[in-house]
Parts: C-alpha cells; sequence; structure tokens
C-alpha cells in the first residue's frame, strides 16, 4: 500500500502530507483560494495519519509515530512527542480524545494503544497479518481491527489490557477500509475484492449485507451521518454515493443441490441422476436473489437488486426475474467519477466536502452538500 499524500480537512485548514516525506498545511484564504501556510520536511516518510481539530494534534505513523501540535492559527507546527510503538512501518493511526488514547498498527502486526498524556505504552495485541482498517467505538470501548486476509477483529479495550470479542470473516480480499457509524452502531468494511460489507452490530442480529458498486479495489469509507449516506471510493477514481435510508436485505445462502432446483435437470457430477435419465450433467449457477441452484437455462435473465445491495446486473432465475419490479430496480446510490485513481478519502461533515488525493498526486475537494431545486 502506497501512499502519496494523505490530507484531512477542518474549517478553512487542510491538511496534507505526501510520501516525500514533507508535510503541508493549506489555508483557506478570502479569496477562495488554499495557500500554504506550513511546509515542514520529516525525518522519514509517513504512512497514515489522524488529526484531532479540537487539540490540533496531528498524529503521524512514520516508521515509528510521531505527534506534532499545529498552532491555533495553523502557521505553526511544533513536535510534540515520538511514540516508539512499532518494529515496522506504522500502518494505522487512531487519536481517540475521549479516552486520551493513540492507537496504531503496523506492519509489525501489531495492535498497540498509548496513553497519549503520558506516552506511556498501556497495552498490545498480537494480529495475524497486518492491519489495513482501524476504528473504535468509545462508548463501548471496542476497537475494529481489519487485516490483509479480509477478517475484521473485534477487540474490547480496558486501560492496559484487551480481550477478544469476535471476528467476521466475509470478504474474500484484504479489508482496505473501516467506517464506525456510532450511532446506527453499523460497521462498514470496504476490501480489494471490490465490495463493501455492513455489518450490524448495534441490532446483534449477526445481519451482514453485502454492497457491490464498484468496480475495483475500495480505498476509502466515509459515513455522513446528517444525510445518512455511505460514500465510497475505488481505485478506478468511481465514487459510490449509497443511501443508506432504505432498508436492505441480507443476501442468501447459495443451496446446494445435485440437480437443476427449477427444472430438476441433473448437474454435471451428479452421474447416477445423468445415467437413469440419459442426460448431460449441466453447469451449476446460483441466482443472487433466492439462492437456489439453478442451471444456465433457468437463469439466462441479469438483473440489479439495489435492495439486496446488488447495484450492478446479477444472475437471477427466471421466477425470480418476474417477480422483481422496475420499481425495485430503483438504484439506492449515485455513481460517480472522480477521474484520478484514490488513494485516500476524507469527508468533512462540518463543510460537507469530500477529498480525495490519488495516485495522479492530485488533491481534489468535492462540494457534497445537496442541490436543493
Ligand atoms: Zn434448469
Ligand atoms: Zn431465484
Amino acid at each position: 500500500m502506497i501512499f502519496n499524500c494523505l490530507l484531512y480537512q477542518i474549517n478553512q485548514a487542510c491538511v496534507m502530507v505526501s510520501l516525500h516525506r514533507t508535510i503541508r498545511v493549506w489555508l483557506k484564504r478570502d479569496s477562495g483560494q488554499y495557500w500554504p501556510s506550513v511546509y515542514q520536511t520529516l525525518s522519514s516518510s509517513c504512512s497514515c495519519m489522524a488529526f484531532n481539530p479540537e487539540t490540533r494534534r496531528l498524529s503521524m505513523g512514520m516508521d515509528t509515530g510521531s505527534e506534532f501540535i499545529l498552532s491555533e492559527d495553523y502557521n505553526k507546527m511544533t513536535p510534540a512527542r515520538t511514540y516508539q510503538a512499532h518494529q515496522g512501518r506504522v500502518t494505522v493511526v487512531l487519536f481517540v480524545l475521549e479516552m486520551e488514547w493513540l492507537l496504531s498498527t503496523g506492519q509489525d502486526k501489531n495492535f498497540t494503544w498509548h496513553c497519549s498524556e503520558s506516552g506511556q505504552q498501556l497495552g498490545t495485541y498480537r494480529t495475524s497479518t497486518w492491519v489495513s482498517g482501524l476504528q473504535f467505538d468509545v462508548e463501548t470501548r471496542h476497537a475494529f481491527v481489519g487485516d490483509q486476509s479480509g477478517q475484521v477483529t473485534i477487540l474490547k479495550l480496558e486501560q492496559d489490557n484487551c480481550s477478544l470479542v469476535t471476528t467476521f470473516k466475509g470478504h474474500t480480499g484484504n479489508v482496505t477500509a473501516l467506517c464506525w457509524d456510532p450511532v446506527q452502531r453499523v460497521l462498514f468494511s470496504g476490501s480489494s475484492d471490490h465490495s463493501i460489507i455492513m455489518w450490524d452490530i448495534g441490532g446483534r442480529k449477526g445481519t451482514a449485507i453485502e454492497l457491490q458498486g464498484h468496480n475495483d479495489k475500495v480505498q476509502g469509507l466515509c459515513y455522513a451521518s446528517h444525510t445518512r449516506q455511505l460514500i465510497s471510493g475505488s481505485s478506478d477514481g468511481g465514487i459510490v454515493i449509497w443511501n443508506m435510508d432504505v432498508t436492505r436485505q441480507e443476501t442468501p445462502e447459495w443451496l446446494d443441490s445435485d440437480s437443476c432446483q427449477k427444472c430438476e435437470q441433473p448437474f454435471f457430477w451428479n452421474f447416477k441422476q445423468m445415467w437413469d435419465s440419459k442426460k448431460i450433467g449441466l453447469r451449476q449457477h446460483h441466482c443472487r436473489k433466492c439462492g437456489q441452484a439453478v442451471c444456465g437455462k433457468c437463469s439466462s435473465k441479469r438483473s440489479t437488486i439495489p435492495l439486496m445491495g446488488f447495484e450492478f446486473e446479477v444472475r437471477v432465475c427466471d421466477s425470480c426475474y418476474e417477480s422483481i419490479t422496475d420499481e425495485d430496480r430503483a438504484p439506492t446510490a449515485t455513481f460517480h467519477d472522480s477521474k484520478h485513481s484514490i488513494v485516500y478519502m476524507h469527508y468533512e461533515p462540518t463543510t460537507g466536502n469530500l477529498l480525495t488525493s490519488g495516485t495522479d498526486k492530485v488533491v481534489k475537494l468535492w462540494d457534497m452538500t445537496p442541490v436543493v431545486s
């Protein structure tokens, strides 16, 4: 994972760190233009960052972890502390003001948390692969850790130890982004397998809803709670804005059968029935809506099923195809092209702006405020 630049926007300032060992702060001037105010060279390149606007604390993950404090007018930056947190490159940093904790993960496969007041390490947890997504719920002190194996681990943090709560496995690729909505108590995970999964943590029913709307690796996830929209960005430049006000259903488990559950023709491994009925075995497919095992002839049509998270056309059996109305096919997401390969995304709720940074080293600022007609 290579970041060309990382950024954060708050009020009128925009903090940007690039791989070229520099940190820049841009300020919005009266003219509406952004002008550089701080330019500082770092001792090593920065891989991830977290910014807390209340304390103006900028936590950066490098080969070790470092912290800087930005002055009130965002025109000056002073080093605050260095954390010797990891043996390898830091992959994610997260500052939790309520706890005064700095959480971090590294390529050394360690998840650690430090007291940001004393600088002391409080605890550590060994992960099976290195971590690429990290979120924290202040209310229950649960940390959500997404890793390279595609797994999401939930840890309950205490002052100086932690316990494993549970793990979720739903992705076939590595987890690239995590986003926690503390109000709905829902966790979103994005993956290199192009999908997003919405895990209903608060509902405690174990529901996991898949969102299929990207053609490439999901790179960033942000939740706009006031408009109830999930914003996702992918490497091919796609930005999808998901309406999370709609109730989506889980995709069904795929059923197993030795013959088509519609026309009853045997599948090719079912030699006995093939012999008995003197028929050639057919290839097995699955209807994405009912989960039934069907042959190609009984599932020749394709449809979008937005209420199941399928914004693209997928295979459905003939009877399900008949049951899907035009109303059901109404998209529940909008699709946009950022025209650069997204590596990082940040949504700022106070301004309604979305920032994307790309492999082209360009930072784009998008106005996400709804158009009132
Ligand atoms: Zn069939
Ligand atoms: Zn079906």
